[in-house]
């Protein structure tokens, strides 16, 4: 698939009306990292860190995870990787973690909830992405932040972090990034000052959708009622990109859904100028992308949403059809 668009691999997701979106990566091994090249993502939109901590048998060492970050940004040269803690809880079981018997897991102790009350495994990642980047720049972001007190704690134990380290004489990094996943409504409507305070804000649109809609994303038959393309969906992100962009706080959205080419033109319609997806998507998103004047996505949806139909999936589906 990437053979296919590999012609455009090097050239921006730039629209016909000029507007260029910004395309990045989801990964979560060291071994997606060649993917960085091969699918001509700008860089690392959103890191998992997860998968380390669950395909051992014991809890890693801080040493050996300031390693393997430090592997991975070599691999991405110079381009930015968004490493996103640990979003792990009682749904994601450490084997050397009690489990705990929570009735609605993806709604119980998880993230950043679990990071904040047993600070111990949060400081250890900080430390170690702190050492690992080694003087280079860094970006962190903090899953699953439903409030404003959440985001300040959470850069709290990085900016403590940071002065251990200056105390041990370890080299800081330089230009670093902290923000925090929009995955819950309410973060929609923090103060003004949040929007001020993070350096920026990816939304999570696979845990943010679920709990729109009240929708269990693992449960098929109620996650397919609902499109992501709902104009209800729709007027909250323009809601919340708007608020983004009156305090100059830069957006992305890195839910599976930004992969997706309809969905992708949506997000782009509607203000998104940064997504970020599995690599194999690149090359669709970026191909539609530039097929298409988003001005004319925009009067699109717009009529869509004048009509009342409940998504605008149909009518971006035409309007892609009637594209050259
Ligand atoms: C999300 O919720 O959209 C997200 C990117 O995080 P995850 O899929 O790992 O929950
Ligand atoms: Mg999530």
């Amino acid at each position: 698939a990437q053979a296919r668009y590999a012609g455009i691999r090097e050239l921006p997701a730039q629209s016909k009306c000029g507007t260029v979106t910004a395309l990045h990566m989801n990964a979560g091994l060291m071994a997606d990292l060649p993917s960085l090249e091969g699918s001509g993502a700008e860089g690392v939109g959103l890191f998992r860190t997860e998968l380390q901590f669950l395909i051992r048998s014991q809890m890693p060492r801080r040493g050996e995870l300031s390693a393997l970050y430090a592997q991975v940004m070599d691999a991405a040269k110079g381009k930015r990787v968004a490493f996103r803690t640990l979003d792990i809880g009682s749904d994601k079981v450490l084997p050397y973690m009690k489990p705990n018997d929570e009735p609605n897991p993806a709604m119980g102790w998880r993230a950043i909830r679990v990071g904040l009350e047993k600070p111990g495994v949060l400081r250890m990642q900080l430390q170690a992405l702190i050492r690992a980047a080694n003087g280079r720049p860094l970006t962190v972001m903090f899953p699953f932040v439903a409030q404003l007190e959440e985001f300040r704690s959470a850069r709290a134990e990085f900016e403590k972090a940071m002065a251990r380290e200056r105390i041990l004489g370890h080299p800081l990094p330089t230009d670093v990034k902290i923000g925090a996943m929009l995955e819950t409504p309410s973060l929609a409507f923090a103060p003004d000052i949040f929007f001020r305070e993070v350096d920026f804000i990816s939304i999570g649109g696979n845990d943010l959708k679920q709990f729109f809609f009240a929708a269990d994303r693992e449960n098929e038959r109620v996650r397919r009622r609902y499109d992501t393309l709902n104009v209800s969906v729709l007027s909250f992100l323009e809601q919340l990109i708007a608020r983004c962009h009156a305090h100059h706080t830069p957006v992305s959205f890195c839910g599976e859904d930004a992969g997706r080419p309809v969905e992708a033109v949506a997000f782009a319609a509607m203000g998104l100028r940064n997504l970020s997806m599995r690599p194999a998507s690149i090359g669709p998103v970026k191909h539609m992308l530039r097929r298409l004047n988003l001005d004319d996505a925009r009067g699109v949806i717009h009529e869509a949403r004048e009509r009342g139909d409940q998504s605008v999936r149909g009518a971006i589906n035409d309007f892609l059809r009637q594209q050259a």
